[in-house]
């Protein structure tokens, strides 16, 4: 028999029910279309679950796919994407060898030419605007092996804070919620734990589509004796949401203020765990605070959800003997992304309900191998979960990569993929590197994001297996091996780790990722300090070994495994090393979590204004292991349904396609069974559209406008759907993906863009008549960031420049740069003056003169000090201080209330000059000038000083003077 069943209709199988405590059964899933000659090892990386797989050969090519049942995450299961996807591989579509940009269309190159491209390219961006003028945008589908790679040529090879990948899209919120609950990224919770519970809640997560194996788990459960109770957050009537016993269908964007109602009842009612809160965590009063003003009839009001449909659920969750809550997209790309998912991992903190079996957390992931990105720094965070606020974690990297510390970037935190787009739309990023992900139907807002990527001044370079609506835009492209046709390593959502042998070659001349990564190093000459190659492997194996080495002490522990480990039965779960050789499913049984101030991952941020926590605030409370619980207010949406727009959107994935069908799509029977995008409309409200199935409905929302047909029923009056997966690279002529209508914006804390909301009008038309959006027409003449001719002159220009010496390159290119430090000299100018002329009207005040003069003399050094600064950068004259002046410091008399004017005018004058040093200092440490760096301090530790005694004397001065007036 060719397949175990027929996925796509049957899409989780017959169900293996098994008792709580018990063991989930193994069940093989099959489809072949022809019998293998042999099985090769792997993994499934068509979503986040991460099933173990092997993958059937036949003379060279992939001819079916099996469950592995050895395998503890599915116990031979598939879904229908597991089964099916691999068609994508031998797709007759798949690009096989390098193109190039000439004249506005792309050629056929060699190896050669595109990569000596690529490194001409980059050396003249970094040459003349610095490594900050390039950026890194990679995917969730890459292996740990590549990613690792990329993380140190981006870190410590280039040293550029733009780094990000299509994670962010989908998990940036799971790892941000995480870092703020428990200190740093990793998964409380595992799979095993769905065996055990009592109850599981599913918030914003429609598992029974993103997650199809995960859910037959669930349902396998739920069938057999002792099955959990279940609860179901999501505004439309999934799948998951009918087998609820109690589903819960807020309205969009209005997660926070119903889980902190259902927070209130678990508290009122003494729900919760008082030692686990006491020993274990802190913030519970500031939390009790919060959530005692949200009552159900408040949650009610603003989720409508009803009050009592919130208390009942609060009840299941209150009385249950262990829990298993799981968040998803609904969650993650709605309002108030973080706080929302941190408010779940509050409800089980509240009731201490984790570390133990059967209670956990999964703040799932979307993509297959986003766990990777995060944990190797291919998104900008740093590797193995480090702290870029932490001085040591930094030179911990700095001597496993044997660099200088100053090449890694940590000025600030490392920059989001919406702010690297907004970057490359502003002309700051100059060169954008795209790997295996697909902008131009992903990102929100797409006739923004067109714009951006057809930017003349942008060099596009796309790394991909097929011809995606992104690559349309590259100046270079660059095919890929995909799945299958390498090999490496990648960790699912409950940090199990598999590996994937390589099963077949890769078409024409396409390669690994890994491979392109290590040629780019090599031909970049990167070096580390000994002079010796920056990258010293060679081989997937070796760059394992080596991101071993940077996990070891951290969180993300892998030093216990070994490719032949992971090559012997099922994944195995980090931490993995000597304390745990087969690999820990609960990391915080121990009940310590990793929020130590020297150990965690972040200081954490302000829920609502994504604001960094400072170091000295956060060790001034340093939780030491406990978890922190962290509140948050609920806020409205920014954009909500009115008069104009009076219907809300919401995007999502549909079960048999993965992302924007890159791979899906090429699959023939996922394709078929889904065809095309959707509107999913209440019946209340196609009643009064006068909408049938199947009619043709244009949506339009303030950015623009798609036609799709109407599919009636199972969502909430007022809201509509439409899946994300459709673009156009296999249907040009609609316009039909639902980024076009999205909005471009993005959570406070995570960084991850608003999906999940945007107010639209539907009006029904006859056939559809919108064509696809207009792409931005490419470079018809040679593209400057391109062409051979634009290259040789500004090579010519770079060496002529070379030959002036470094000052004379950075000047013309930093004019911003001579803007400050403008403003810095001008304010240390005036505030010498100001000191001056205080000193000389208070003169009967006993400290008065001695401190002034010393203060204006620091001042005046400083302006000696920027001299050499000014003749490197050039200095540009500003205004402001002089206005200041002007408006400051006007002329008083002696004491009194004059004297504290004037301590209140010097005081806004040195904060004129602390300004200007916060933003030099972060440019300094960008263009590492540690010269610049020192001098900047110096002036700061002056003018804080000088702070510090006019705050004193204000202090003191105040109450005398405005009570006890003379
Ligand atoms: S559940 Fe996910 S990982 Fe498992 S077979 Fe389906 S797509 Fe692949």
């Amino acid at each position: 028999m060719p397949e175990s069943r027929n996925s796509v209709q049957d899409i989780w199988g017959e169900r293996t029910p098994f008792r709580g405590q018990g063991k989930w059964p193994e069940r093989l899933d099959y489809r072949v279309r022809e019998e293998p000659e042999q099985w090769i090892q792997s993994a499934c990386v068509l979503c986040s679950n991460g099933c173990g797989i092997d993958i059937g050969v036949k003379q060279g090519r992939i001819v079916g796919v099996r469950g592995r049942p050895i395998d503890e995450v599915n116990k031979g299961r598939l879904g229908p994407k597991g089964l099916n996807g691999w068609e994508a591989n031998h797709s007759p579509d798949r690009l096989t060898s390098p193109l190039i940009r000439k004249q506005g269309s792309l050629h056929e190159a060699t190896w050669d030419e595109a990569m000596d491209l690529i490194v001409r390219r980059t050396r003249d961006i970094r040459g003349r605007y610095t490594a900050s003028a390039i950026g890194f945008y990679t995917t969730g589908q890459l292996f740990l092996e590549e990613y690792y790679t990329l993380g140190v040529i981006g870190k410590a090879g280039l040293g550029t804070p733009h780094m990000d990948g299509n994670t962010r899209l989908c998990t940036a919120t799971s790892a941000a919620a995480l870092k703020e609950t428990f200190g740093s990224d990793g998964q409380p919770g595992c799979y095993f734990d769905i065996d055990e519970t009592e109850c599981i809640v599913h918030v914003g997560h429609n598992i029974s589509s993103t997650d199809t194996v995960l859910w037959m788990r669930v349902l396998d459960r739920r069938r057999g004796p002792n099955p959990p109770k279940l609860i179901v957050i999501d505004p439309r009537k999934t799948a998951t949401a009918k087998e609820a016993d109690i589903h819960l269908a807020p309205r969009l964007g209005t997660n926070v203020a119903l889980l902190n109602a259902i927070l209130h009842v678990i508290i009122r009612e003494q729900w919760i765990d008082q030692q686990f809160i006491q020993e274990h965590t802190v913030g519970f009063e500031e939390l009790k605070k919060v959530i005692a003003e949200y009552p159900p009839e408040r949650g009610a009001a603003i989720s409508c959800v009803p009050a009592e449909q919130i208390e009942a659920a609060a009840r299941l969750i209150g009385e249950a003997k262990s829990l298993v809550c799981t968040c998803l997209q609904g969650v993650y790309q709605s309002n108030q992304a973080t706080a929302a998912a941190v408010q779940v991992n509050n409800i089980n903190l509240v009731r201490g309900m984790i570390g133990q079996p059967g209670c956990g957390i999964l703040q799932m992931n979307g993509q297959p191998t986003a766990q990777n990105t995060r944990e190797t720094g291919a998104d900008g965070d740093l590797p193995g979960f480090r702290n870029w606020e932490n001085e040591e974690h930094i030179q911990e990297l700095a001597q496993i990569w044997n660099v200088d510390s100053s090449i890694i970037p940590h000025w600030a935190p490392p920059t989001h993929a919406m702010q690297i787009f907004r970057y490359c739309e502003t002309g700051s990023i100059r060169m954008l590197w795209i790997q295996a992900t697909n902008p131009a139907v992903s990102m929100p807002n797409l006739p923004r994001m067109r714009k951006i990527l057809g930017n003349r001044n942008l060099f596009v370079v796309v790394q991909d297996a097929f011809m995606t609506e992104t690559a349309e835009f590259a100046d270079v492209i660059l095919p890929t091996a995909l799945w299958g046709e390498k090999t490496g390593c990648f960790t699912n959502v409950d940090r199990t780790v598999h590996i994937s042998h390589k099963a077949i070659d890769p078409p024409g001349q396409a390669k690994s990722d890994l491979d392109i990564f290590l040629d780019f190093s090599r031909r970049m000459d990167f070096r580390d300090k000994d002079s010796q190659p920056l990258i010293k492997w060679r081989t997937p194996e070796e760059a394992f070994e080596a991101w071993k080495a940077c996990s070891r002490g951290r969180p993300c522990n892998y030093t216990g495994l070994s490719y032949e480990k992971l090559s012997k039965g099922s994944g195995i779960q980090w931490p993995c090393n000597d304390e745990h050789p087969e690999g820990e499913p609960r990391p915080y049984k121990s009940l310590v979590f990793p929020t130590d101030a020297d150990y965690c991952e972040t200081f954490g941020h302000d829920l609502i204004t994504g604001g960094v926590v400072s170091p000295e605030k956060y060790r001034a409370n340093n939780p030491r292991g406990r978890a922190v619980l962290k509140p948050a207010k609920y806020v409205p949406p920014t954009e909500e349904p009115d008069k104009q727009y009076p219907f809300f959107l919401t995007t999502g994935r549909l079960v048999h396609h993965f992302h924007t069908r890159t791979k899906t799509g090429r699959a023939e029977k996922l394709q078929a069974a889904s065809l095309d995008a959707f509107v999913q409309i209440a019946p209340e409200d196609a009643t009064h559209l006068r909408l049938r199935d199947g009619d043709w409905v244009r949506i339009t929302s303030r950015r623009s406008s798609i036609e799709v047909q109407a599919a009636i029923g199972e969502i909430e009056p007022g809201h509509i759907f439409v899946p994300f997966h459709f673009g156009y690279w296999d249907n040009p002529d609609r316009a039909r993906a639902a980024n076009e209508l999205t909005l471009f914006e993005w959570d406070a804390v995570s960084k991850q863009p608003h999906f999940k909301y945007a107010a639209v009008k539907l009006k029904k038309v006859s056939k559809p008549s919108l064509s696809q959006p207009k792409m931005v027409e490419l470079h018809p003449e040679d593209h400057p960031a391109s062409s051979m001719a634009h290259l040789a002159e500004q090579a010519s220009e770079l060496a002529q420049d070379v030959v002036a010496g470094v000052e004379k390159r950075i000047k013309p290119e930093r004019a911003h740069l001579a803007d400050y430090i403008g403003l810095l000299d001008e304010s240390e100018r005036r505030l010498a003056k100001g000191f001056e002329q205080v000193r000389k009207t208070h003169t009967d005040e006993p400290d008065v003169d001695a401190l002034c003069k010393l203060f204006a003399g620091w001042s005046k050094e400083a302006e000696s000090m920027l001299k050499s600064f000014i003749l490197k950068y050039g200095e540009r004259r500003e205004g402001e201080p002089k206005r200041l002046d002007k408006a400051l410091l006007v002329k008083r008399s002696q004491g009194g209330f004059d004297m504290l004017r004037d301590f209140h005018d010097l005081w806004l004058l040195v904060n004129e000059s602390m300004m200007s040093l916060i933003v030099l200092e972060q440019a300094a440490r960008a263009l590492r000038d540690q010269g610049l760096l020192d001098t900047l301090k110096h002036i700061q530790d002056r003018n804080e000083r000088q702070l510090t005694w006019l705050k004193t004397r204000i202090n003191q001065a105040a109450p005398q003077v405005l009570i006890v007036p003379i």
